[in-house]
């Protein structure tokens, strides 16, 4: 369900800043609202440090290619560092950079006690068989290894654009084979399949954490009065870009919490009901032929940016940064940008899109479902057990005699969904599930506060960065290094 195709086109060019800056921009506007020194600002937007790897690999026909990887890490003020790793042909290190720096903010404003990094390789990866792909991503995470830029305690990466869990599966294995008595080896890498201690929910984080984001904001009644939306999700029209693993799960849970999906785009074209798309449909028609296109119980929209404006309550766009742009903006209809991708916006259009009356659920919140749980199934491994492995059943057995002694007293007879309900005890996915729920409601409001109580006229993104700059700042503050 990734998507494996090169990236919707990157639309940089209509904006002279570079991503880096632009987060930087971001992180200037919200620094003015902050009385931190200078000196410590400063401190916690520089990047801490990027390696750049440039490495051979062998491909099948025997040739040999060198490819160019690099690994940031932004901010070592908590530790480990924690990313992903991307691979897609937009890479580069002012890329890394940047989405280094989000990782930062979006970890400390969710409350996950990570600095922030990210990694990639700078590929397509529909030109390179499964071998190919696993010789370099073993390459790179050797790589890392010498420069220690890869540890449970040091820089732990996950997955991200153009990467899965079986890239995770492969880096674990190299990392394993070269420290083979750590016992810690496990925690190198997150997102990694169930089999391979990974955790129940990870694969579905970020999509579940968008759709935690996005439904928390529609219950707000006075913002989506202001908006001129009722509260509440549900009969609200969405439109999806990107339909890989962010794109199709933020699809799949909003269409469960009753919203109307409308448009789903990807980069072969687009989709477009105004009843509703059956999102589970379209996965499995891309699966089984490879393209959106054609699905029979929708309209094809031919040139996929062109569905970016479509009017509906809640734009999502879950692909890959600057699509939009300060061409495509004015045009946009939606009422709620959800963020699901990192920097979806350009500088130039996310100075336009402020000005009109407009709800923008930032990146720095609306994607930190994934690396929520990925620090879920880092401290399971810490741990080395499962979640629910210990209580599960003993609750289960209290819950038990509980139902039995309310039938007891007052005659009435639970029916067995209830018992099963009411009942069951919470295992590893309920508990991972409903940690991202209380991490993505409670750091809505904390945002939300923030902005009416120190930054009104500013949007949400503003309050996100003087939040989470005040959590790192007050880290630094008790590390003793700033007065
Ligand atoms: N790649 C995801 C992100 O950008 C997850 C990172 C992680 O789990 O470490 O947030």
């Amino acid at each position: 369900m990734s998507l494996h195709k090169p990236p919707l086109s990157n639309a940089s060019r209509h904006d002279e800043k570079s991503f880096f800056q632009k987060v930087n921009q971001h992180f200037e506007s919200a620094a003015r609202f902050t009385t931190h020194p200078r000196g410590m600002l400063e401190q916690i937007k520089i990047c801490n440090s990027i390696c750049h790897v440039t490495f051979p690999i062998k491909r099948d026909d025997g040739t040999i290619e060198t490819l160019h990887g690099w690994r940031a890490e932004h901010s070592h003020h908590k530790l480990p560092t924690k990313g992903g790793i991307r691979y897609s042909t937009l890479v580069n290190e002012d890329e890394i950079m940047a989405l280094a720096a989000l990782m930062t903010y979006k970890c400390a404003l969710v409350d996950v006690p990570f600095g922030g990094a990210k990694g990639g390789i700078q590929l397509d990866r529909a030109d390179y068989s499964a071998s190919e792909l696993e010789r370099i991503t073993r390459r790179y995470t050797y790589e890392l290894i010498q420069k220690n830029y890869i540890g449970p305690g040091v820089d732990v990466p996950a997955p991200d654009f153009g990467t899965s869990e079986t890239e995770m599966a492969w880096i674990l294995d190299t990392y394993r084979s070269m420290a083979p008595d750590k016992l810690d080896a496990i925690a190198c890498v997150t997102g990694k399949p169930i089999e391979l201690n990974g955790i129940r929910g990870r694969r579905e984080a970020t999509g579940r954490g968008v759709f935690f984001g996005i439904r928390e904001a529609c219950t707000v009644v006075e913002d989506m009065k202001s908006l001129g939306l009722s509260p509440g999700l549900p009969g609200k029209t969405v439109v999806i870009q990107g339909f890989g693993n962010v794109g199709y799960h933020a699809a799949k849970f909003l269409r469960e919490g009753e919203a109307v999906v409308t448009g789903i785009l990807e980069v072969e074209g687009g989709l477009y009901h105004p009843k509703g798309i059956d999102v589970e449909a379209v996965a499995a028609w891309r699966e089984e032929n490879g393209t959106i296109r054609n699905y029979p119980d929708a309209t094809l929209i031919d040139n996929p940016q062109d569905g970016l404006e479509l009017e509906c309550d809640i734009l999502v766009p879950a692909a890959v940064e600057n699509q939009i742009t300060a061409e495509n903006a004015p045009r946009l209809k939606a009422r709620i940008l959800a963020e699901a991708a990192n920097g979806p916006a350009t500088a130039a259009a996310d100075e336009l899109l402020k000005q009109r009356n407009m709800l923008i659920l930032p990146d720095t919140y609306l994607n930190a479902g994934g690396v929520t749980v990925s620090y879920f199934e880092w401290l399971r491994n810490l741990s080395h057990v499962r979640f629910g492995r210990l209580g599960r059943r003993f609750e289960e057995n209290r819950h038990k005699i509980m139902l039995s002694a309310v039938e007891k007293a007052t005659g009435y007879r639970f029916s067995s969904e209830e018992v099963e309900l009411i009942g069951h005890g919470a295992d590893e996915n309920d508990l991972v599930n409903s940690g991202l729920e209380d991490t993505m409601i409670n750091a809505y409001h904390e945002m939300r506060e923030i902005h009416k109580q120190r930054c009104p006229t500013e949007d949400l993104r503003t309050a996100s960065f003087i939040t989470a700059i005040d959590k790192i700042a007050a880290s630094y503050r008790q590390a003793g290094i700033f007065p």
